[in-house]
């Protein structure tokens, strides 16, 4: 009698949730990016995507992998896909992190940060509200600006 209650809960329930969370998949790639919640983000983000983008973490320098990559192309927010960047705004720092002298226009937000004891300006995807990096005014090029962002915040996609 258990064992058929048992085989009769398998049958009924595991489809039943397996469906549900592929449902919960499709709905979070609907939704706008400003209406999705925390657990929204954390469905479509891979954690360390997740903890840079929504908990505005750091990678580690030297690490990224565009910090060193010249290719001629765009790059895009990895949260919502927003065109942030062209790589002929790209530039080689000794920072450690991709720097770029200039942005898309109106693709980013400007918000002053004064986490660690510091005072910064933090880059946000205005589409998202995704945490991109910092921008600083030590830039080597004409703009005078560096705009130093996680490799993880971006998708490159190459010119065809
Ligand atoms: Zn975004």
């Amino acid at each position: 009698m258990l064992k058929k209650s048992l085989i009769i809960y398998v049958l009924i329930f595991i489809p039943l949730i397996s469906c549900s969370s592929q449902e919960k998949k499709k709905e979070v790639m609907n939704k706008k990016p400003m209406n999705m919640t925390e657990q929204d983000w954390k469905n479509k983000l891979t954690p360390e995507q997740y903890h840079i983008l929504r908990e505005k973490g750091t990678e580690y320098p030297n690490t990224g992998a565009f910090n060193l990559h010249f290719e001629k192309g765009n790059y895009h927010c990895a949260g919502c896909d927003a065109l942030l960047f062209y790589s002929t705004q790209k530039f080689k720092s000794s920072c450690g992190w991709p720097s770029f002298d200039d942005a898309v226009k109106d693709a980013i937000e400007y918000k002053l940060d004064k986490s660690h004891f510091m005072v910064r300006t933090e880059i946000l995807c205005k589409n998202c509200g995704g945490h991109l990096g910092h921008i600083f005014d030590d830039g080597p090029t004409q703009t005078g600006q560096r705009y130093c962002v996680n490799s993880i915040s971006l998708i490159f996609k190459k010119d065809e």
